[in-house]
């Protein structure tokens, strides 16, 4: 049996990346991947649905052409199947082809042993690959996820297609049926209708993309319909079957009837962990089938068992995989690193994106948070683009006087959101955060409003806390004195008194350098 310092069990985002670093860093590695180096983010999810959508919007744009100004008349684009099939050869360049070669070209130039097969642990301590059993000093649980095929009468008899046949298909289907309007589906859903394929969406909630904001998500209905997508809300499919035709005859719980010519699943995914017998390592997992991890990504309870990406279930993402996947590599190396989640961003990249990042709920109670949003129509960078507008909103903890939450709909969301990303998971305060200078005409500025409404909403928070404790009738107060960050005052925390004479000028005192300034000042009186 070999041994290993490292065996990394699947080589996707997560896998790939942690092998390679322990290998660089002089470790012996085995990384065992079944299907292709890289995983599914380079081949069947992320980069192709990019690259599809990306087409889509070009060919949007072209057709707003006149109205833009590009040119006084039309350019006709009427082949939507061979524009398909030309975007699908694009697609197909940046995704290589599907053909790992230069991935795992890299993995082995970083000293990395390769082993293709399926890994299945054989023991408490050794992991079989083909023929072979291996074991391991540090164990690295990498596998990912797969789609979640939901229970439908007659599903067995049907040719369908999960995300990965729909991102590599070349021919546009007529029609399709998407099941599931999660972030997978309204990305499908807008590549599909936009090549001029009649394309339905059943979602077996109120609304599209459920874990989002309503609103935001109402707007993300309203555009796919505008796309030529048609929604059945709070609708299931019950029933499939295979016409003679061979189209899809597909019965939903409302009682319609839709035939179309490819039923695409896209009900959400599940950590891949059936195949490997983690009851022998001991290993438990989540009602969700989630490999549970603690802060450092180590497999709960076990000193050298490591887990990232989506088989953790949390945050699935490319860029969570990466981030765990940097977190695991400098742990196993003897670091202290521990995961901070609270600032992952989630974007859904439909034209326009939806863009999301932190907590826009009340974590406590409604009143613990405080909201403001700013419709992007007021965007002069909207006008000068002659887009069609969007929405911002924003979330705060005027307890803390620091951005929560932040969520949008319009153009270029998923980038613009890189401030709030950074404000959230830095606690820049509100009053940091509202003197930012932002670039005209950008639709960054779109931040400005809401955020001056945020401190304004906090301060008048903190004023209604005052006064409660005011009206608590502390009568004979023995005043302790603290800085308020966000009101810049000095206040009593017992009964929200001020300290008439140690208030500072302005609020520029939420900023690290006024806070300093001002306790020097203050250590200079004593
Ligand atoms: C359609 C779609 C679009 C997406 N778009 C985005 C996006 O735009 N941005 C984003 O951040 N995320 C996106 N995601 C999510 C993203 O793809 C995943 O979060 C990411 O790929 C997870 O990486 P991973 O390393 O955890 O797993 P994976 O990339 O799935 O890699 C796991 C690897 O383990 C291998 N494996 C599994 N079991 C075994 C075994 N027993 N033995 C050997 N090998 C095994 C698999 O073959 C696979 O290669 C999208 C997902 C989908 C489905």
């Amino acid at each position: 049996m070999r041994h290993f310092d490292a065996i990394v069990l699947g080589a996707g985002s997560a896998g790939e990346l942690i092998a390679s670093n322990l290998a660089k860093a002089g470790r012996s590695v085995a990384m065992i991947e079944k299907l292709r180096v890289g995983g599914e983010c380079a081949y069947v999810s992320c980069m192709p649905s990019k690259s599809m959508l990306r087409s889509t919007q070009v060919r949007n744009l072209t057709k707003k052409i006149v109205e833009l100004g590009g040119s006084k008349n039309p350019i006709l684009l009427s082949d939507e199947e061979g524009a398909f099939a030309w975007a699908a050869s694009r697609r197909d360049q940046i995704v290589e082809n599907r053909d790992d070669a230069s991935a795992t070209a890299s993995a082995i130039k970083a000293g990395v042993e390769l082993i293709r097969g399926t890994g299945r642990f054989e023991g408490p301590d050794q992991l079989r690959v083909n023929e072979e059993n291996l074991s391991w000093t540090d164990l690295i649980l990498a596998t990912g996820s797969t789609s979640t095929i939901p229970k439908i009468e007659g599903l067995d008899e049907i040719d369908f297609w999960t995300s990965d046949q729909a991102l590599s298909a070349n021919t546009r289907p007529k029609s399709v049926l998407i099941v599931g309007g999660g972030p997978v589906g309204c990305e499908l859903a807008q590549i599909f209708a936009r090549f001029g394929a009649e394309t339905t969406i059943v979602q077996f909630t109120e609304q599209l993309v459920e874990h989002e904001h309503p609103e935001i998500a109402k707007r993300l209905a309203q555009n796919l319909v505008a796309d030529g997508v048609k929604i059945s809300f709070d609708t299931s499919v019950t029933k499939v079957e295979m016409s003679v035709n061979k189209t899809v005859i597909a019965h939903l719980s409302n009682g319609s009837v839709i035939t179309v010519e490819r039923l695409i699943i896209a009900s959400g995914r599940h950590p891949n962990i059936s195949e490997l017998n983690l009851n022998l390592l001991g290993i438990e997992v989540n009602d969700k089938g989630a490999i549970q991890v603690d802060g450092h990504c180590r497999v709960l309870g076990y000193e050298h068992i490591w887990a990232a990406g989506d088989v953790t279930g949390i945050a699935p993402f490319t860029h969570t995989a990466n981030y765990q996947g940097r977190i695991v590599s400098a742990n196993v190396l003897g670091g202290d690193e521990v995961a901070n989640y609270s600032a992952v961003p989630r974007a859904i990249y439909t034209d326009p994106p939806v863009a999301s990042v932190g907590e826009m709920k009340a974590a406590r109670s409604a009143d613990d948070f405080i909201h403001a949003q700013i419709e992007l129509s007021e965007v002069s960078r909207n006008k000068t683009d002659g887009e069609a507008g969007g929405l911002l909103i924003l979330s705060a903890d005027p307890s803390r006087g620091v951005l929560t939450g932040a969520t949008a709909i319009g153009p270029h969301a998923d980038e613009w959101l890189v401030e709030a990303t950074l404000a959230i998971r830095a606690e820049v305060p509100l009053a940091t955060l509202c003197d930012v200078v932002h670039g005209f005409p950008t639709f960054s500025e779109a931040y400005e409003v809401p955020m001056r409404e945020l401190l304004h909403l906090s301060l008048l928070s903190r004023e209604k806390l005052a006064q409660r404790l005011k009206r608590a009738e502390i009568t004979q107060c023995d005043h302790e004195f603290e800085l308020d960050k966000v009101l810049g005052q000095v206040r009593c925390i017992k009964c929200g008194d001020l300290d008439d004479e140690m208030q500072l000028p302005n609020l520029a005192v939420a900023t690290k350098e006024a806070k300093d300034d001002f306790y020097k000042t203050q250590a200079s009186f004593e």
